[in-house]
């Protein structure tokens, strides 16, 4: 898996179906609005900080289980 070297690690929900023994997460029920998404996305990328090649990554928790995440894809596909 390519991991880019400057990346927002986007954390939009904080649980996962999994029950991993490493497992680092403080398992909730939070799910991070889309329009949270939207501002941290749009701040991240319009600081000055040398952060060539920044990379939008969407984490949790498992992702996929956001209840918006295709909509939550469109946001961050559409930054830059
Ligand atoms: S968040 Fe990651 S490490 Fe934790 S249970 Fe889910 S898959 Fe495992």
């Amino acid at each position: 898996m390519f991991m880019p070297s400057n990346f927002l690690d986007l954390h939009i929900v904080d649980f996962c179906q999994l029950d991993c023994k490493h497992c680092y997460l403080n398992k909730g029920n939070r799910v991070m609005p889309l329009d949270m998404l939207r501002t941290i996305c749009e701040d991240f990328l319009s600081t000055n900080f040398p952060l060539p090649r920044s990379e939008l990554i969407l984490s949790g928790g498992e992702p996929l289980l956001h209840p918006k995440f295709v909509e939550a894809c469109n946001i961050v596909s559409k930054q830059k």
